[in-house]
């Protein structure tokens, strides 16, 4: 149970966000999960604690692809807690080809990208997630009456992921690196092309255009994540937002909130209160 989140409402807490971990903790009042699970257990278990949540409270973990920073807890994590694990098929056989020790096979659901499945209070959209590894996805969270999404690791912004998260209530955005800063800095080559390619992360500028459109289109919260410590700046990727969404008219904090998930510490948790004017299960029901 958390406290403080109306019913149906939707609070998401970055744990840790960047290319040295990530987890994001999703809630309603009465359904917990974790987005990825990166870094190791004894950090994962640190932050939730901050967050006033104990591991064994959580529902589920959603892993989005094999990446290191976003599995790297789980193994120990998953032996120690025993918590059900959702994850794509290729992103199964990457979990199973790094644990040291298998865990329950019980805790294993494997999901399909497209198709909505439910966990407690959650009904969840996965989508696939164009990167340089198989089965990579976000997901999107829906309750009666708000929704949030999470889409990071993307080479780029696809119509596909663009129609997945439109309309959400809050998103957690991609806003890997600064092109010049990337460019110009100290990596090889042949890294530069791999993060700047079709299949690696999403630079402010095309964040930037993102969150201006999605902000069009009635999302009003947004958090930048993943950031790269090398080549990228929280203010360098806030300032490339802010400038796109100024372009189009948009006022901060009167027709959106941005704010910059934290690299290596919780963040402050973001409440997107549900609204009746939104019906998103019965859409589906329907
Ligand atoms: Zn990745
Ligand atoms: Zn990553």
């Amino acid at each position: 149970m958390r406290e403080g989140i109306r019913p149906h409402s939707i609070e998401i807490m970055p744990l840790f966000s960047g290319s040295s971990g990530n987890s994001i903790l999703v809630s309603t009042s009465d359904t917990m999960v974790l987005v990825d699970a990166g870094m190791n257990c004894k950090k994962v278990v640190e932050a939730l604690s901050i967050a006033g949540v104990e591991p064994t409270e959580l529902s589920a973990i959603l892993i989005t692809h094999d990446h290191t920073d976003h599995i790297g807890a789980l193994d120990v994590f998953t032996r120690k807690f025993g918590i059900p694990i959702f994850a794509t098929s290729h992103t199964w056989e990457g979990i199973h080809s790094v644990e040291k020790k298998p865990h329950d096979a019980q805790l294993d659901h494997e999901i399909m990208t497209g198709t909505r499945f439910a966990i407690g209070q959650f009904e969840v959209l996965a989508f696939d997630t164009p990167h340089d590894t198989s089965g990579s996805c976000g997901y999107r969270f829906f309750t009666e009456s708000c929704s949030a999404a999470i889409a990071t690791d993307m080479g780029t912004m696809t119509p596909e992921i663009f129609d997945s998260i439109k309309g959400s209530d809050g998103i957690l955005l991609e806003a890997n690196y600064d092109r010049d800063m990337l460019w110009n800095g100290e990596y090889p080559y042949i890294l530069k092309r791999r993060i700047d390619g079709q299949y690696g992360h999403l630079c402010n500028d095309d964040c930037a255009h993102a969150v201006a459109q999605l902000c069009k289109t009635g999302t009003r919260h947004f958090i930048l994540g993943h950031l790269s410590k090398e080549n990228n700046l929280p203010q360098v990727a806030e300032r490339t937002v802010l400038r796109a969404l100024l372009e189009e008219d948009l006022v901060r904090d009167k027709d959106f909130t941005l704010r910059i998930a934290n690299r290596y510490t919780p963040t402050a948790p973001l409440l997107l209160e549900a609204s009746d004017e939104k019906i998103y299960l019965q859409e589906v029901v329907g």
